[in-house]
């Protein structure tokens, strides 16, 4: 199980991939949209790592709260809220757990995918976070008791969402101005989705 310290490792090491990665995302942005999704989301997860740092004798979904907030307040683009939701429902669906398992992976991610959902009123197949995230749902729901194991399938199921995003035309955000100009690029969000996914994967494998 993860209690709120480890949970506050687990934000901050999807903090560093998305560091890591600032570069490659807002490139990936630079041929759909405005060349800021690396730069949006780092500026949001620099924010995170400071907000959530004195969180430690905190409860899992308070940290989770913590996290959404801050995005929605940080960042100016369409991920902030998208994000910042998604970690808001998260740290609801959660509630006041001093500890995480597995099982709450499912419940968790779930959350997330609606509160992006009703924030952005995507569905899958219109290049978005969602083509990333909800392959990853569905196979985090599909057996229980969820292991390491299914986990590795989600995140799989995540990349291979965000190659999908490649062959389909952007009908949300500010790819969807390009039409048919937006076919053959990955999609950004669904790029951050994933790096993330595989973030928490890697911090608990
Ligand atoms: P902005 O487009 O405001 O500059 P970002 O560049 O940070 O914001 O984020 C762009 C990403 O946001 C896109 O690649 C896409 O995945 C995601 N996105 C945009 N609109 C939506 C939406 N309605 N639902 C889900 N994801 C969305
Ligand atoms: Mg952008
Ligand atoms: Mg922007």
């Amino acid at each position: 199980a993860v209690n709120s310290a480890e949970l506050i490792e687990i934000i901050n090491l999807i903090a560093h991939d998305i560091q890591e990665n600032k570069d490659f995302l807002t490139e990936l942005d630079s041929a759909i949209g405005d060349a800021d999704h690396g730069i949006n989301m780092s500026k949001g997860f620099k924010a995170v790592n400071e907000k959530i740092s004195t969180m430690g004798d905190k409860d899992c979904g308070s940290i989770l709260k913590t996290v959404g907030m801050t995005l929605v307040s940080t960042v100016g683009g369409a991920s902030g809220p998208l994000y910042g939701t998604a970690f808001m429902r998260a740290g609801q669906a959660v509630g006041a757990k001093k500890e995480l398992d597995f099982n709450d992976l499912p419940i968790i991610l779930d959350a997330a995918l609606e509160g992006i959902k009703m924030r952005g009123k995507a569905e899958k197949g219109e290049k978005t976070i969602i083509d990333a995230l909800e392959p990853a749902v569905e196979v985090l729901k599909k057996s229980s008791p969820v292991d390491i194991k299914l986990m590795e399938e989600a995140v799989k199921a995540a990349k291979d969402g965000v190659e999908y995003t490649k062959g389909i035309i952007a009908k949300k955000g500010r790819a969807s101005y390009l039409g048919e100009r937006s076919i053959g690029h990955q999609d950004p969000g669904a790029t951050s989705c994933y790096i993330m996914l595989a973030a928490v994967y890697k911090a608990i494998h």
